[in-house]
């Protein structure tokens, strides 16, 4: 059942064996997989059904560190939450990726890949994916009829992007929160505190209110805070009637060790000067099934370990080539003309830039191209930061509400780690003859005008075994209070360089699984 907040009564209390604070991926998930079952739900989403201009307002917020998208840009505040406008890249995070890994500090999640490995292939389904191979070179290449690059040096290795077509959560499954005779949702019902009982330690109800009213409150036996990774902390700092920290807080870790992808569009240019390079090259680039999968270049686990390194992933972009006509110089040997390739580009600016060649790539480059080149993209991962942190602004929001406050920080590691592995990736497409890598990352200046987040909002109240190092359990439980959850990316421990949706699915998946065996 789906119902409009703005038409309760004054003051009402609605009650409920489980109460859901925010409709997006992780909310819904959670909400759907639980219809049918004998737990009453409460799902309270702060928009509507669609975007209302008022109700996004309330997600401004001020950017008080390295320049990010402005804070209501980068997500949307209606049912669906940001899979409205979600690009569908989806990937798991790797089994190195939940290691503690001794030289990054604050890693190591209290659960294995192994652990989600179940609750992926569910996820898998609930977006609209294929089959839960994206490491299977071999399996790929059979079902594709192509051929990966042969890396040879053990520094890098292919892996997958699957499409999801995007699944916009709040329509794709919104007749299931319909149709579910045990889940009640409230829209344009934006929860406002948490309150709970003189020790903290449980929640005793939630106060909500629509924007010109009315407010009313939500008492259940458990709740579950899956409003992002923004917005997870801000409710709980701004829950701070009993104890001025703010809920969950009494290590005052809510908000820090916030993560993007710093992502960089043109980390490299490959040079490539051979037609048969190209080819190569090109099928590793996009690739068609029945959904679409997007091969992309990694590091091995032998050299992140190696040299202690964080993780990053390559795609291959924009195509460019490179005309005879233009270069006057007699051929010379391979090398030289890949350095004069190289310098005639450097003297060019980019390259000239054509559409992605169709699928018949065997007719390009054109005849008379002397070569060809693409530009590499390329999103990595952040070492987790305290100091990269959410906190309240002075500001308030039409509800009265401290607006976030992001102050987004990327270390000197971060950045060593990616020009690192670039070299690597440049060795071994050296030692298979496929072209030079020149990296646009030489100068440490580049980092600040061209690093761009992936609206990949991670890691502000992060899974941890003991509460000294994170805010929540391994079961996604609150460390110190005995009813309240958290579902989303905030959870991350670490933030690998994979995209996050397809892991907050399968973590509500198995959060939900947890609250169907432990009924309180
Ligand atoms: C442009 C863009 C492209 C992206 N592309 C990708 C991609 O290709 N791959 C990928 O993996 N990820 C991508 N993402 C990220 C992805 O959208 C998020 O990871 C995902 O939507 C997060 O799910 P969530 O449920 O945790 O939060 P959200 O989807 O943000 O949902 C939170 C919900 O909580 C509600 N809410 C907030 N505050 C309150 C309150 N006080 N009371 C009640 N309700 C509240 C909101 O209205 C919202 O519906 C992209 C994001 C953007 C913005």
């Amino acid at each position: 059942m789906i119902e409009d907040a703005r038409r309760l009564p004054q003051d009402s209390l609605i009650e409920a064996d489980l109460a859901i604070i925010g409709a997006g991926a992780a909310g819904i998930t959670l909400a759907r997989e639980l219809a049918g079952t004998n737990i009453a739900v409460c799902l309270l989403e702060s928009g509507g059904l669609d975007f209302e201009q008022d109700i996004q307002n309330l997600y401004r917020g001020e950017n008080g560190g390295r320049w990010y998208f402005p804070l209501d840009t980068c997500r949307l505040r209606y049912f669906g939450g940001s899979t409205n406008h979600w690009g569908g890249w989806c990937r798991p995070l790797m089994p190195i990726d939940f290691e503690a890994r001794d030289w990054i500090p604050h890693s190591g999640w209290p659960i294995t890949r192994a652990d989600l490995d179940p609750y992926y292939r569910r996820a898998q389904v609930l977006t609209e994916t294929g089959p839960f191979r994206y490491d299977a070179t071999g399996f790929w290449e059979e079902t594709l009829h192509t051929k990966m690059v042969p890396f040879s040096c053990g520094l890098i290795t292919t892996t997958f992007f699957q499409y999801s077509p995007p699944t916009r959560f709040g329509t794709r499954y919104r007749k299931d929160i319909e149709d579910a005779p045990n889940v009640r949702a409230l829209l344009h019902a934006s929860v406002t505190e948490i309150e709970t009982d003189a020790s903290g330690s449980t929640v005793t109800g939630l106060r909500a209110t629509t924007l010109a009213g009315p407010t009313f409150r939500v008492r259940a036996r458990r709740y579950v805070l899956a409003t992002g990774a923004i917005e997870n902390p801000r409710l709980l700092l701004l829950s701070n009637r009993t104890n001025p920290a703010g809920v969950g807080n009494a290590h005052d870790l809510v908000g820090r060790y916030f993560m993007e992808h710093p992502h960089i569009p043109g980390v490299a240019n490959l040079v490539m000067p051979w037609p048969e390079a190209f080819h190569a090259i090109y099928t590793q680039h996009l690739l068609l099934a029945d959904n679409i999968v997007h091969s992309a270049m990694i590091p091995t686990d032998a050299l992140l370990r190696r040299e202690r390194l964080q993780h990053a992933v390559f795609t291959i972009g924009v195509m460019g080539v490179y005309d005879a006509k233009n270069l006057a110089a007699p051929a010379p040997a391979d090398e030289e003309r890949a350095r004069d390739i190289f310098e005639l580009q450097r003297d060019l600016g980019a390259p000239r830039a054509t559409d992605h060649p169709p699928a018949g790539y065997n007719d390009w480059p054109p005849a008379g191209a002397l070569g060809a080149s693409c530009v590499l993209g390329c999103a990595c991962e952040q070492a987790p930061n305290p100091d990269s942190r959410v906190t309240l602004a002075e500001e308030s929001d039409a509800l009265g509400l401290r607006r976030a406050r992001l102050d987004w920080r990327i270390t000197e590691t971060d950045k060593l780690s990616l020009n690192r592995i670039l070299h690597a990736l440049a060795e071994e497409l050296g030692a298979l003859g496929l072209g030079r890598l020149h990296p646009t990352l030489s100068d440490d200046s580049i980092w600040p005008a061209e690093v761009l987040g992936g609206y990949h909002h991670m890691g502000t109240t992060r899974m941890a075994d003991s509460p000294q190092h994170g805010v929540v359990n391994a079961d996604c439980r609150v460390h110190g209070v005995d009813n309240l959850y958290i579902a989303g990316s905030s959870v991350f421990t670490t933030s690998g360089a994979s995209n996050p949706t397809l892991t907050i699915v399968a973590l509500a998946l198995r959060l939900a699984d947890h609250l169907r065996e432990q009924p309180s």
